[in-house]
């Protein structure tokens, strides 16, 4: 009988890599199969390398023999691109957790594509830097997955999303060649930048190995304030007055719809900052450098709110610990979001001058394929993106209803959790016929075997794209 190619590779790979690197059978925990959206195959081969060395061997191998990978981060994604299918091995980053020294001149540092988040943070923090991006998932996520989804997360705002954090990568083609581009030159002209492409490519056309990652100033200055709002017109107007009000300041104004806010504080067992019973409720940030002077500006800022009628209640923190406490009640939308059932989550852009009527319409569409359905949003509306879930049997028909409104509105059907393998046959509600003709040409140009992560952005290649697989 014919060696199965998972078993070729295997075989290949042994006695090349250390025993670490090599999980079979038993050796495979259930949470290879997973990731935070949901269970897929549990795969018969894991690979975890050590070095970006070991990356490009196990590519080479791989594509010789035509074995299709699914690449693994720390397996937060919430659109399915790192949950494995038949026949796919996983390729784990889990063991490149390096971070090298911080460059305090050019205030960047390099960290393996396995790294935590959280210890990317950390690292700056140590030493009186901070890095851009914060997500909920920071404990587990990695850099490497954060730059393959380009995540967003809550400090877009005043940072912008991942893709502005890295100014190199060191990635590994389909084929095992090694592109570096490592030197985290704030500017570098010469010829095309490839390090964009594999920006948010979900692991599609390359596996990030290191990145070279932008730092900023820590700040001297962190409050967070929490404020009841009349609504969502309100919030609106509020983000406006205080992005002129607080400019250079501002680092995050996230919202809660009034049953996300209910069900969070229920619980999480949290006593709620401001009275239920608004219309929207709204978490604001400042971060700054000069503490005396940003302080009075954003109490200023607040108590102008309050006058203007923009909200009717404002708690505002003034410790440490009240900070994090504000801060944990947003994080605790998601744990009360995951523990309800039969949730349909998307997670939108949508022009901020069309919002209203995007939630106007997207809940009557709702409303009209199911009307048992219910609606829960909360988001990050300085960047007009809503995270915007049904509670509904009818996954199908909730998602045409929400991707309707969204086509119909020039919005984006994922702001910052990518397409996966969840949201393909929803791609043409955000890109164009030729958009996706052109990202499928790169695929192929990339990766003409279809071995990464098949199946995730667009289906399967169409015929006259595929390389026929080895047996
Ligand atoms: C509680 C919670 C809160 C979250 N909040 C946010 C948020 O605010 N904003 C946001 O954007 N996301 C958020 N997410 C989603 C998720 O955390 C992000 O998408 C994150 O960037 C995924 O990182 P990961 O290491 O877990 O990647 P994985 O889930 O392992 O993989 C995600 C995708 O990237 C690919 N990939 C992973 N590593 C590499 C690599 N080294 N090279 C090439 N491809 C790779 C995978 O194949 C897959 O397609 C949240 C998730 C949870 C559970």
């Amino acid at each position: 009988m014919l060696a199965s190619r998972t078993d070729r590779l295997a075989s290949r790979l042994e006695g090349r890599l250390d025993a670490a690197a090599l999980l079979r059978g038993d050796a495979v925990s259930a949470g290879y199969a997973q990731d935070a959206g949901g269970s897929g195959i549990r795969p018969s081969l894991v690979l975890r390398p050590k070095n970006t060395e070991e990356v490009s061997l196990i590519l080479a191998a791989a594509n010789e023999i035509g074995q299709p990978l699914v690449i693994q981060g720390g397996r937060t994604g919430l659109s399915g691109g790192a949950r494995p299918r038949a026949g796919e091995v996983s390729l784990s980053l889990e063991r490149l957790t390096a971070i090298g020294e911080i460059d305090r001149a050019a205030q960047t540092v390099i960290a393996g594509a396995g790294t935590p988040l959280q210890a990317v943070q950390q690292a700056a923090s140590d030493v009186d830097l901070s890095f851009g991006v914060d997500i909920g998932a920071r404990g587990t996520a990695t850099i490497g997955g954060n730059i393959a989804t380009n995540a967003g997360g809550i400090r877009v705002l005043r940072y912008g999303m991942t893709r502005a954090q890295v100014t190199g990568l060191e990635v590994v083609l389909a084929d095992g060649t090694v592109l570096s581009s490592l030197k985290g030159l704030a500017k570098d002209n010469a010829g095309y930048d490839l390090n964009p492409l594999f920006i948010g490519s979900e692991g599609t056309l390359g596996v990030v190995t290191r990145a070279c990652l932008k730092l900023h100033p820590k700040p001297r200055i962190e409050r967070v304030a929490f404020l009841a709002l009349p609504s969502l017109a309100a919030a609106q107007a509020l983000l406006q007055q205080l992005r002129s009000e607080l400019a250079g300041l501002l680092s995050a104004f996230e919202v809660i719809f009034p049953a996300v806010y209910a069900g969070t504080v229920a619980h999480c067992r949290i006593a709620p900052p401001v009275a239920i019973g608004a219309g929207l409720y709204a978490l604001v940030e400042i971060h700054g450098q000069a503490p005396d002077q940003d302080n009075a500006r954003f109490e200023a800022a607040l108590a102008a709110a309050l006058d203007d009628g923009l909200a009717s209640d404002v708690v505002l923190s003034s410790s440490q610990r009240e900070f994090a406490a504000l801060w944990a009640l947003r994080d605790g939308v998601s744990d009360y979001i995951f523990s309800l059932d039969n949730l349909c989550g998307f997670d939108i852009a949508v022009p901020l001058a069309r919002m209203q009527d995007f939630i106007a319409g997207a809940a009557s569409a709702v409303r009209f394929a199911d009307p048992e359905a219910s609606v829960f949003v909360f988001g990050h509306l300085g960047d007009g993106n809503l995270h915007y879930i049904v509670r509904s049997r009818q996954a199908h028909a909730m998602a045409e209803a929400v991707y309707g409104q969204i086509a119909a509105i020039g919005g984006s059907i994922s702001a910052e959790h990518g397409i996966g393998t969840e949201k393909i046959k929803w791609l043409g509600f955000s890109r164009s016929e030729a958009e996706i003709t052109t990202m499928r040409r790169l695929k192929a140009t990339f990766d003409p075997k279809h071995i990464l992560n098949p199946g995730r952005v667009f289906a399967e290649a169409p015929a006259e794209m595929q390389v026929e697989w080895a047996s």
